[in-house]
């Protein structure tokens, strides 16, 4: 039985299952997370096999600071150290050549590691507590919605004896930004809350942003590709002005509607893309629960800020994979 649980008590009982090498899920303010412990191999599979996840699907490793980073990765860079400072605790994955102390499973067998320090503190106070590193791969099985509540977790590993601590409904609500800092540019390998525009003001230069979707070689793992935060039923995304024409057998997730034009089934988003990216996933995952035959996902609000026009392309990347047949 999955089991979620709150407070110090939880953490204890985490920390104790992590030297067990056993999982426990973790809530970051991006989604809940799939905890093990990142230098235990063995550990480190169990998630792999608990997702369904493929082996060459690199995982990120997460710290409680810039100093548990130095001890998986061969050198702390000026601008690995310049962005931490920034935006750590943040949604922000840096990708750095590794050491040998991390185990091939974690990295897919490449050469480079991916390292964050969570914003939440239940998953400092977990990493702290600990005293390590902790891989943390959404929690949820691979393809899926990634979960944004802990009853996501649960419901979606049921029967596996796992705990979820409970951190409440995740903050950001979409994954980290993913940035390569092993090569001589540094390039975005996944969109996320935090845009380029940040990260280049922070580093004081240009930076690239890899196109995964068109230029599969640069994508360096198959996470970043294809199919992905699908619900089981059908969804595509739709402009607004094919609004009026949705049947009621078609769950409507939409941010401009007040009602559903034939009677169905609407889940009301944010107007205000950080509110907007917090709430996807849960809507996704309500939708996928409803009686509705397919979902049409209204594409969302075009912001004209820089922040906003980041998040709406990160949010258009994952809309476009949850719809992808
Ligand atoms: P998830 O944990 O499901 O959010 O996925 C983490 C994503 O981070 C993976 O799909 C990869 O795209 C990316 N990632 C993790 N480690 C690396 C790495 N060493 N090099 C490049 N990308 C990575
Ligand atoms: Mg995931």
């Amino acid at each position: 039985m999955a089991e979620i649980i709150s407070g110090p008590e939880g953490i204890a009982l985490g920390v104790q299952r992590l030297h067990a090498g056993g999982l426990v899920s973790f809530p970051t303010e991006t989604v809940y997370g799939l905890g093990a412990d990142a230098l235990d191999a063995a550990a480190v599979e169990r998630v792999f096999r608990l997702k369904g996840r493929p082996s060459n699907n690199p995982l990120i490793v997460h710290v409680s600071d810039e100093g548990m980073a130095g001890r998986v990765v061969e050198t702390w860079s000026d601008d690995a150290s310049t962005l931490a400072k920034a935006f750590w605790p943040g949604p922000l994955t840096l990708v750095l050549p590794r050491l040998p102390i991390v185990p091939d499973v974690v990295t897919g067998s490449g050469p480079t590691v991916a390292v964050r320090c969570p914003g939440h503190p239940v998953a400092l106070a977990l990493i702290e507590a600990f005293g390590g590193p902790i891989v943390g791969p959404s929690a949820n099985p691979s393809g899926y919605i990634s979960p944004t509540i802990p009853e996501h977790v649960r419901d979606a590993f049921d029967g596996e004896d796992l705990i979820v601590l409970d951190g409440g409904h995740c903050r950001a609500g979409i994954e980290s930004t993913v940035l390569d800092l092993s090569g001589e540019t540094p390039t975005v390998l996944r969109l996320g809350v935090i845009g380029a525009h940040r990260i280049s003001e922070s580093l004081g230069r240009e930076i690239r942003v890899a196109e995964a979707q068109h230029a599969p070689e640069e994508a360096r793992s198959p996470g970043l590709i294809g199919a992905h935060y699908q619900p089981r039923t059908p969804a595509r995304l739709i402009s607004g002005n094919d609004l009026p024409s949705a049947p009621s057998s078609a769950v409507l997730v939409s941010w401009s509607l007040e009602t559903h034009p034939s009677g169905g089934v609407l889940i009301r988003m944010p107007e205000d893309l950080g509110g907007y990216a917090q709430a996807i996933y849960r809507a996704l995952h309500e939708a996928d629960r409803s009686a509705g035959s397919t979902i049409w996902i209204e594409h969302p609000p075009e912001p004209s800020d820089p922040d906003g026009r980041a998040i709406a392309a990160a949010l258009h990347e994952r809309l476009r994979r949850a719809t992808h047949s």
